[in-house]
């Protein structure tokens, strides 16, 4: 294998529920997972209602294409079909993105402690990775557009970034947009977006037309609480699409993923109501933290990173106790956990844990 391929840092999941069961000679039940920033609530019933009743269909090829979904998407987003790529979960979409764009020589620009398919994907396509230095944990893009040369092809932002919940409002990103050169693709990730409170939301669509240059990327995973069917999708210029649409996989999304998607966008009352539950337990785990004295990030995620100090020791003794929250060391950030915002009780199984482990790794 060539040289940027044995390079790849794997990608680390969050520990499954049924591995920390057998290991701990626990059941399933007394588990609470709270490490992979998945909705607690699960999918909206209408949802599962069109996995069910698409069971019939699942031994046939998926519409390739995607057309029913991408109807949806674009009546409700004001896209052209032609406008969106249809991914495998947006982790497919963004190695879409590093697969049709990059290449040996060519450059990816992205910030520190962002998302870690960003590296992986660069590193894949065999081109070089760009790190820019975070500020106060989240994105400088100042310093991010000033890191843009030559080389660059690709600029990935998360926002809101994922491990650090950090939040760019839209003026800044419209200001970057401006500045970076016409033929660099700007990856906005909005993996997140769903979360945001109605003040912090900005119409990135709308850029569109004047940025073609700009792709979308957003997901069916988190607000959705489809992570296990594995959509995602992207929104960009026709001819970006284009390229795109013709490195995929033919059938890259599954019938049964391409069906709850659909469903999933038409119960925008489950949405509403994720979100909501996500603010109240995101309120009741960031008090739990100021009352241990632990200093934690604003996330406008559905997740929260906190400062655990010796985090790998505070890790060990959540699992011991069936706790599953995500070390972050791979990020650059060694002393610090982040905890996905679950239902108020497994939050409070969280709180409970935390509080026993620090007094245990003291
Ligand atoms: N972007 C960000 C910022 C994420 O946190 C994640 C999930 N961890 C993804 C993309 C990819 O998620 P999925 O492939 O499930 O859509």
């Amino acid at each position: 294998a060539p040289e940027y391929i044995r390079a790849i840092r794997p990608y680390q999941p969050g520990k499954p529920i049924s591995e920390l069961a057998r290991e701990m000679g626990m059941p399933e039940s007394g588990i609470v997972k709270l490490a992979s920033n998945e909705n607690p609530l699960g999918m909206s019933p209408a949802a599962r209602q069109a996995i069910v009743d698409a069971l019939a269909e699942v031994a046939r090829y998926p519409d390739g294409n995607g057309f029913a979904l991408k109807a949806v998407l674009s009546a409700r987003y004001g896209v052209k079909p032609e406008q969106i790529v249809l991914g495998n979960g947006s982790n497919d979409i963004l190695e879409l993105v590093a697969s049709s764009f990059l290449r040996l020589g060519d450059a990816a620009v992205f910030s520190q402690h962002a998302f870690a398919v960003y590296p992986l994907a660069t590193n894949a396509a065999g081109a070089r990775c760009v790190e820019v230095p975070a500020v106060a944990y989240g994105h400088d893009l100042d310093a991010m557009a000033a890191a843009i040369d030559g080389d660059t092809r690709v600029v990935f932002v998360a926002n809101p970034n994922n491990p650090t919940g950090t939040f760019l409002p839209g003026e800044a990103l419209e200001a970057f947009l401006r500045k970076v050169p016409a033929d660099v693709l700007v990856v906005l990730d909005e993996a997140y977006t769903e979360y945001l409170a109605p003040e912090q939301c900005y119409d990135a669509i709308a850029w569109l037309t004047h940025f073609p240059n700009l792709l979308i990327s957003r997901t069916f995973s988190k607000a959705y609480g489809l992570a296990g069917l594995r959509v995602g999708y992207a929104f960009a210029h026709p001819d970006v699409a284009d390229l795109m649409n013709r490195v995929r996989q033919p059938f890259n999304v599954s019938s049964l993923a391409l069906v709850a998607a659909e469903a999933a966008l038409g119960d925008q009352e489950f949405i509403a109501r994720s979100a909501d539950l996500n603010r109240r337990g995101m309120a009741q785990i960031s008090v739990a933290l100021d009352e241990l004295g632990l200093e934690w990030i604003p996330s406008a995620g559905n997740f929260l990173t906190f400062r655990a100090g010796k985090a790998a020791a505070v890790d060990a003794a959540l699992l011991r106790q069936g706790v599953i929250v995500r070390p972050i060391a791979g990020y650059g950030m060694p002393e610090w956990l982040r905890v996905t915002i679950g239902l108020p009780e497994e939050n409070l199984r969280f709180i409970d844990a935390l509080r026993a482990a620090l007094a245990e790794t003291r």
